[in-house]
C-alpha cells in the first residue's frame, strides 16, 4: 500500500507524479528518487489516484534505474542540465572509503562503482584495491555473489611474496570467505579462510572463522546439533540463528501426479531428524505497525507480515544471482515466464514482483517468533494469525497430506523436522499446509482457494463419506463442547469437588462427538474434535487411576495413537497420528495413572513417548521437565 513518490519531468517538460512500490519499509525516500536524478522506467504505465489525478507505477524495483550521467540513453535536452563531473578513480576511492567508514556502505560501494569505470590502464593496483574495497561493501550489505566476484577480483598474483601483498590477500580470501559463509556454502567458505591462513598461519580471525565454519559443515553432513543450547540461544532480539541445514536424507523428485515432491534418501522411523533447514528469508511483525498487502492480481489483501517477507525477499535476491535461481526455482503457479537462469543486468536480478510473491503465496510458512511452543507468545497467537511467516526451500517442495508423515518446528529460523511414522527410503514425505481440526468442507475449500488442488488423504476420503447429517452434528456439538470447556476450565487441586453432573454432562458430549466419527470410515483414523473434552473427561476421573487411565489412552487413540499396555510393555502404533501437545498432556498423565497402580516401568515407556512428541513440536526437550515433569 505504501510508496515512495516524487515528481519527475521528461525531455519534452511534461511533469507526473512517480510511485515505486514495494520497497523495504526501511528504504529512504531521498535514496531512491534523490533531486535532479535521471531514471529510467521500463514498461510504466499510468495508475489512478484515490485523488482523481494520474501516476505513473512501478511494482517492480528493477524497471527502475537510475541512469548515471554519461549514460547514452539520456535524451540530450536532458543530459544538457547534468555535467559529468570529471572526477579521479583515487578521488572517487576517497569518496567510497568516506561513505565505508560513515557506515553508508551502499554509498560507498556505488563510489567504488564509479571508480572502477574511470580507472584507467596502468592502474591495476588501484582497481585491485577498488575491488577490494567494494567486496568489503557488499558484504555489508548483503550483496554475497558479488562480494566474492569482488574479494577474487582483488587477488594480487602469489607469484609476488611481499608482506603488502600477503596482507592484502588475506583480506580479500577472508571476505570471500564470510561471503561464502553467508551463503552457506560451507564447503567453499572453508577453503577460502584455509588459503587465509596458509599465507599468514597466525591470522586469528581466519583461524576463528574455520572454527566455526567446521562446525556448521558438521551440522551439514551429520545432522549434529545442540537443540537445547538452540532453544536457549532464541530470543526476540536474536531470532537468525549462526547455523546449517542438514538436508542429506531428503532430496526432491518428481511424483507421479503432484509436480515435485520432497522423498526421503534412507528409511526413517518415528521420533528420527528428517531435516533441519535454516530459513531463507523470515518477516516478523514491525513492532505495533500494522503492514496490508493489496495483491492487485489475486484481489487480496492479507494482513500480517506478508508484504515484509515480499520486500525482504526481493531485495534478497535482486543482488544474489544465487539465491534467486534457488528461490525462483519453486512453484509459482504456472502463470509466469521461467527462466533456465536468472536474467541479470548491472549485477542486478530482474525481478518480477508478482511472481516472486505468487511463490510466497504458494511455499510460504507461518511461524512463531522466537520458536514453537513459547510461552511468552501466546498474547500475539490469540490474534489469529502467526506472528511471523518465512520461506524454507527444501520444506517447500514438500506436497500436502491432512495427516503428514512429519512434524515441523521452530527454533529462531531453523525449522526442525521429525518424522510421525516409519518412512521407507524413497518414501515421499508430507507436510500439513492446512490443519486438519479445519472442518473437511472447509479445509477442502481452502486447500482449492489458495494452493489449487484437492487432498486425497486417508482423513479427506474417510470424511467425504461422512453422512451429512453427522458433520452438522458434529459441527453443532464442536460449539458446545467449547462452551463447555470455557466455562468449566479444571483445577488440579480440586479435582475431587466436581459435581458429577458436569462430569456426566462431558462423558455424554465425548460419547456423541465420537459418533460422529463413523466406526468403519474411521478405525484406523484420529477423531481430533474428541480430543479436548477427552483430556477434560480424563483428567476429571483422576481420582481414579486405573479408570482414567482408559480414558487417557481413549485421548491417544483420538489422536491416531493406537496404543496397547500388557504389564510394563507399551507399544504405540501411529498409524494416524497427529501429533499435538494433547498427546503429550494425555501420554504424561497416563504415566502418573500407571505410577499410582505400581506399574512404574509402562508409566516410564509412556512419559518417554509423551517426551518424543513434545520433542517433535518443540524443535528440542528445552522446557519438558518444567511443563511436563512428574512431581
Ligand atoms: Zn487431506
Amino acid at each position: 500500500m505504501t510508496s515512495i513518490q516524487n515528481a519527475v519531468e521528461d525531455e519534452f517538460g511534461d511533469v507526473d507524479r512517480l510511485a515505486i512500490y514495494n520497497l523495504l519499509p526501511s528504504t529512504s525516500p531521498s535514496a531512491v528518487l534523490p533531486l535532479g536524478a535521471i531514471v529510467a522506467i521500463k514498461e510504466p504505465y499510468y495508475k489512478r489516484t484515490a485523488d482523481g489525478g494520474l501516476f505513473v507505477r512501478v511494482d517492480h524495483p528493477t524497471d527502475f534505474v537510475p541512469l548515471k550521467p554519461g549514460n547514452s540513453i539520456i535524451p540530450s535536452s536532458l543530459a544538457a542540465r547534468i555535467t559529468k563531473k570529471s572526477t579521479s578513480a583515487l578521488r572517487l576511492k576517497e569518496c567510497g572509503n568516506s561513505a565505508f567508514k560513515s557506515g553508508d556502505f551502499e554509498t560507498a560501494a556505488d563510489f567504488y562503482s564509479d571508480a572502477l569505470e574511470v580507472a584507467g590502464q596502468g592502474e591495476d593496483e588501484l582497481k585491485q584495491d577498488l575491488h577490494r574495497n567494494r567486496a568489503a561493501a557488499n558484504l555489508r550489505i548483503g550483496r554475497y555473489d558479488l562480494a566474492i566476484t569482488d574479494a577474487l577480483a582483488s587477488l594480487l598474483p602469489p607469484g609476488n611474496t611481499s608482506e603488502t601483498t600477503r596482507s592484502v590477500n588475506i583480506k580479500a580470501l577472508y571476505r570471500a570467505g564470510k561471503a561464502a559463509y553467508e551463503m552457506q556454502d560451507f564447503n567453499q567458505a572453508k577453503r577460502y579462510f584455509d588459503q587465509a591462513l596458509e599465507l599468514d598461519g597466525g591470522h586469528k580471525e581466519a583461524r576463528a572463522e574455520i572454527a566455526r565454519t567446521v562446525k556448521r559443515i558438521s551440522e551439514q553432513e551429520n545432522g549434529h546439533y545442540n537443540f537445547v543450547v538452540m532453544a536457549k540461544s532464541a530470543t526476540m532480539q536474536h531470532s537468525q540463528l549462526d547455523h546449517s541445514s542438514f538436508l542429506r536424507r531428503t532430496k526432491v523428485s518428481q511424483t507421479d501426479n503432484r509436480g515435485r515432491g520432497l522423498f526421503s534418501t534412507e528409511r526413517l522411523v518415528p521420533g528420527d531428524i528428517v531435516f533441519v533447514e535454516k530459513a531463507f528469508n523470515v518477516a516478523h511483525r514491525d513492532g505495533e505497525n500494522i503492514s496490508v498487502l493489496l495483491n492487485l492480481n489475486t484481489d487480496r489483501i492479507s494482513l500480517g507480515t506478508h508484504n515484509l517477507r515480499l520486500y525482504g525477499t526481493i531485495d534478497k535476491i535482486i543482488w544474489n544471482p544465487t539465491f534467486a535461481k534457488n528461490y525462483l526455482d519453486l512453484f509459482d503457479g504456472g502463470k509466469f515466464k521461467r527462466e533456465e537462469e536468472p536474467k541479470v543486468i548491472d549485477g542486478r536480478v530482474i525481478v518480477d514482483t508478482f511472481q516472486v510473491q505468487s511463490i510466497a503465496e504458494l511455499n510460504g510458512f507461518g511461524c512463531p517468533r522466537v520458536k514453537s511452543r513459547d510461552e511468552s507468545d501466546t498474547n500475539e497467537k490469540s490474534l489469529d494469525h502467526e506472528t511471523s511467516t518465512g520461506i524454507w526451500l527444501q520444506a517447500s517442495y514438500a506436497n500436502h497430506s491432512c495427516l503428514p508423515n512429519v512434524t515441523r518446528a521452530f527454533i529462531g529460523d531453523m525449522m526442525i523436522v521429525h518424522a510421525v511414522r516409519d518412512i521407507p527410503a524413497g518414501g515421499e514425505i508430507f507436510m500439513g499446509y492446512l490443519s486438519p481440526d479445519i472442518p473437511f468442507a472447509e479445509r477442502t475449500k481452502r486447500l482449492n482457494d489458495h494452493y489449487g488442488f484437492r487432498c486425497h488423504c486417508d482423513l479427506c476420503q474417510a470424511e467425504a463419506e461422512v453422512p451429512k447429517v453427522a458433520v452438522e452434528k458434529r459441527a453443532r456439538l464442536s460449539k458446545e463442547i467449547k462452551l463447555f470447556l470455557s466455562t468449566n476450565r479444571l483445577n488440579s487441586n480440586d479435582i475431587g469437588m466436581i459435581p458429577g453432573a458436569k462430569k456426566a454432562r462431558a462423558r455424554q458430549l465425548l460419547v456423541e462427538i465420537r459418533e460422529t466419527y463413523p466406526k468403519a470410515l474411521f478405525e484406523q483414523l484420529p477423531r481430533l474434535q474428541c480430543v479436548e473434552i477427552g483430556l477434560w473427561v480424563a483428567q476429571s476421573a483422576m481420582v481414579k487411576p486405573q479408570y482414567a487411565l482408559g480414558k487417557f489412552i481413549d485421548v491417544l487413540r483420538d489422536l491416531g495413537y493406537f496404543v496397547t499396555i500388557k504389564g510394563r510393555n507399551v507399544t504405540v502404533d501411529r498409524r494416524g497420528a497427529v501429533q499435538r501437545v494433547h498427546a503429550v498432556h494425555a501420554a504424561m498423565y497416563a504415566a502418573q495413572c500407571l505410577a499410582a497402580i505400581g506399574n512404574e516401568g509402562a508409566a516410564l515407556a509412556l512419559e518417554s513417548f509423551g517426551k518424543g512428541v513434545f520433542i517433535a513440536i518443540s524443535g528440542s526437550e528445552d522446557g519438558f521437565a518444567v511443563e511436563f515433569g512428574r512431581s
